[in-house]
């Protein structure tokens, strides 16, 4: 059995039967044989499935952020944000089903294919696999599965061990939809046995993965030849010029900095803040974090509510420590009651400390001041993520540098790497991933090309 815990309280959610190694057997094989039932559903038929499972999310809305709340630790006001966006994300995919088109080739554009005319479509992939983490259960699973409908593609979804519960109320949802059960087997069980051989089976033709860089890595080396499609971690940089709104910036830190107890992918980690502005941009921001409330994240009035588990934590408070050994201060917070840990604010760290280094995924942000952009934005690149970045300024000479030189998958401008839109292209380079996920981007990877040629005898003409 798998316990799911309240990250809050301790108490148990709910228990549910494991799945194993023959449940995988058993829903491959059910998917593979089964492939064509969603291969040959109607585009407008997929689009019908993906909007009525909009209208169920919504009319199951409330229900869905409790769960939310309850598995995750996510605050009420954050559980109704992913609960909306889920159902945004469906519907996204219910208009993109209907695009998904191919083009005319040029044939007679090279010599000796002066008699030739043909086009490629876009063709189901197969059978997907969608392998998600425990932060953002509905809107990555999203992320993957109405895509992957809309693609025509069949489904084995891997939720995290963590947060199984509101992912299963979803799949549910999705079978009320019209989904044929034979399109999307959900399978419960620990990364390293169930999901390790998931990624393995050479029925699976794609691996849409997100997690952490370490279990990216691992998928990487044990997946064969098959589609991969990467969405990682990362220890995303916000910088802020001299010539950048201090007070926007610093509401965009303790809003990307905090959200879910920082344990968001392109949660705001490092404060790029030019020396000329240290101070203001300082005053304004230590009140604001000093407001957050954290607590019952079932209570409306909490901002912040707890990490997914006292060892997550515990390890959080031991990065604090280790940068305060090294030298750095805390402006505000370090402390940690439970799976509590308090919004944090460090400065003065050396770029060696792992709270610099290496992703937080905690309610911790660090402040670096700097001198010039070439300065910061050398320092933002210092890192083996690349997922986004936000840079605050009113200089156009400044933006156009940073869009040019920063590595990473988007930047923002004046506003924070945390921003996301679900239809937007997303993605990491570096160690942040592979590939690109926002509707239209994934449906495209979540369909293979295949192109046919004619070979005119009369030609042409
Ligand atoms: P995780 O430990 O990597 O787990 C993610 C998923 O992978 C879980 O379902 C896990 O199953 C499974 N898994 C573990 N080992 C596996 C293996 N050997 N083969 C196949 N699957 C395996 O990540 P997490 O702690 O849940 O989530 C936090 C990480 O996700 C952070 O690094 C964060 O940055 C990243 N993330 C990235 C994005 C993005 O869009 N770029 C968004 C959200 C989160 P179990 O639950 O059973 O271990």
């Amino acid at each position: 059995m798998i316990s799911v815990f309240n990250p809050y309280d301790g108490t148990i959610v709910d228990s549910i039967t494991e799945s194993n190694l023959e449940d995988v057997e058993e829903a491959l094989s059910i998917l593979d044989k089964n492939k064509k039932i969603i291969g040959n559903l109607p585009l407008y038929k997929r689009a019908e499935i993906l909007f009525n499972t909009a209208k169920l999310i919504e009319k199951n809305s409330e229900n869905l952020a409790i769960s939310l709340v309850k598995e995750v630790g996510k605050t009420i006001k954050e559980a109704r944000i992913e609960v909306r966006r889920t159902a945004e994300i469906f519907r996204l995919a219910g208009e993109e089903a209907k695009r998904i088109h191919g083009e005319t080739l040029p044939f007679d554009s090279v010599k000796n294919s002066e008699n030739k005319l043909g086009f490629f479509i876009r063709i189901p992939v197969g059978i997907i696999a969608a392998i998600t983490p425990f932060n953002v259960p509905l809107a990555l699973a999203a992320h993957k599965i109405a895509p992957a409908i809309a693609g025509g593609n069949s489904i084995i979804f891997k939720p995290s061990t963590l947060t199984p519960l509101t992912d299963l109320k979803l799949c549910q949802l999705l079978y009320e939809s019209g989904l044929p059960e034979e399109a999307l087997k959900v399978v419960v069980g620990p990364g390293e046995t169930v999901g390790e051989a998931i990624v393995k089976d050479q029925r699976v033709r794609m691996i849409s993965f997100t997690g952490s860089r370490e279990v990216g890595f691992n998928i990487v080396k044990k997946a064969g030849i098959k589609k991969i499609s990467l969405e990682l971690g990362s220890n995303s940089a916000l910088i802020l010029s001299d010539k950048g709104d201090y007070k926007s910036c610093a509401e965009v830190t303790v809003k990307g900095g905090y959200a879910v107890a920082g344990q968001v992918c392109i949660s705001v980690q490092r404060v790029l803040v030019h020396k000329k502005v240290l101070e203001d941009y300082l005053n304004y921001l230590i009140p604001l974090v000093e407001n957050i409330k954290i607590g019952n994240p079932m209570k409306e009035e909490t901002d912040m509510g707890p990490m997914i588990t006292e060892s997550a934590a515990k390890r959080v408070e031991e990065w604090i420590r280790e940068a305060v050994n090294l030298g750095g201060k805390i402006l505000i917070g370090g402390e940690r009651d439970r799976t509590l840990m308090e919004p944090t604010v460090l400065i003065d760290v050396p770029l060696e400390a792992k709270v610099i280094k290496e992703e937080v995924f905690g309610p911790v942000v660090t402040i670096i001041p700097f001198e010039s952009l070439e300065e910061a934005i050398k320092i933002a690149n210092d890192s083996k993520y690349g997922l986004q970045a936000g840079i605050f300024t009113d200089d156009l000479e400044e933006v156009f540098y940073a869009i040019k030189n920063l590595e990473v998958g988007g930047i923002m401008v004046n506003e924070g790497p945390s921003y996301r839109a679900d239809f937007m292209p997303y993605g990491g380079v570096k160690d942040s991933g592979i590939g690109r996920e926002g509707v239209k981007y994934a449906l495209e990877e979540m369909t293979e090309i295949k192109t046919i040629c004619f070979n005119l005898k009369g030609g042409l003409s």
